[in-house]
Parts: C-alpha cells; structure tokens; sequence
C-alpha cells in the first residue's frame, strides 16, 4: 500500500494521520499479517525509525479502538495485531510463535451453545494451538 493509501484509511477510520502513525501503519497494513508490538518495533529500528516504543504502543491501541487492525490474544502475555479485520480464525504455533490465518470454509460447526438470554452472536473465532510432534 502507498503511503497515501494508508493515510486515506487512517483517516476514513477517524484517526489523525501524524507521521508516526502513517509509518506504523504502513508496516502493518500493507499485506495480510500478524505482527506484535515487538516485532513492529524491531522493524522502525530496522528503518531507522525514530519512533518511541510507547507511540507504537498508543498507536496500536488507537488503531484497534478504531477497527484499523485486530488484537488477536494467544496467551495472556502475547498479543498479536492482525491487518484482517473481520472475524476469522488462526492457527498459533507454540514452537515458533507464528499466527496464520485457517480459511474459513475448513472450519465447520456442528453445534453451538444457546446463546444467554436476550444476547445475539457477534463472532465466533478458533484458535487452535499447534506444535511440532514428538
Ligand atoms: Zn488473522
């Protein structure tokens, strides 16, 4: 994505596009993907970013907030933001920390609970732990 393309969607979500946030977002937004905040880090450093690691925090905070990326939680230490927005499901690999998308149609229901009284479902989404056998 160019950098105009991801200002417009910066600002079609509602969020003032400052210089920061089109750097972070441009790292982000730019192909399906799952990066942490770590890694997003690591990738200004690379760059020569100056960015501070609490404005790519707040950033991604923002971001999410705002429907511009996912927080996808693997475990309660390790969040990952996702650029695919809409609810689907992911295989997290424990071996290597790698999240990846599973298509929709290989995930099947048979059944689902009756949902609480008065409530309506909003998403259901699979994580499925793998590791390496043996
Ligand atoms: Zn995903």
């Amino acid at each position: 994505m160019t950098r105009s393309g991801v200002r417009s969607l910066i600002e079609r979500h509602g969020i003032l596009p400052t210089p920061q946030r089109i750097e972070i977002a441009h790292i982000l937004l730019g192909r399906a993907q799952h990066l942490s905040a770590e890694q997003i880090i690591d990738r200004l450093k690379a760059a020569d970013s100056g960015v501070s690691k609490a404005t790519v925090y707040n950033t991604l905070n923002l971001f999410s907030e705002r429907g511009l990326v996912k927080e996808v939680m693997v475990d309660p230490v390790r969040k990952f933001y996702d650029s695919t927005t809409h609810p689907h499901h992911h295989f997290y690999n424990v071996d290597t920390g790698e999240l990846a998308d599973i298509p929709d149609d290989q995930v099947r229901f048979e059944e689902l609970p009756d949902l609480p009284e008065g409530m309506e479902r909003e998403s259901v989404e699979v994580l499925i732990k793998v590791r390496s056998r043996g």
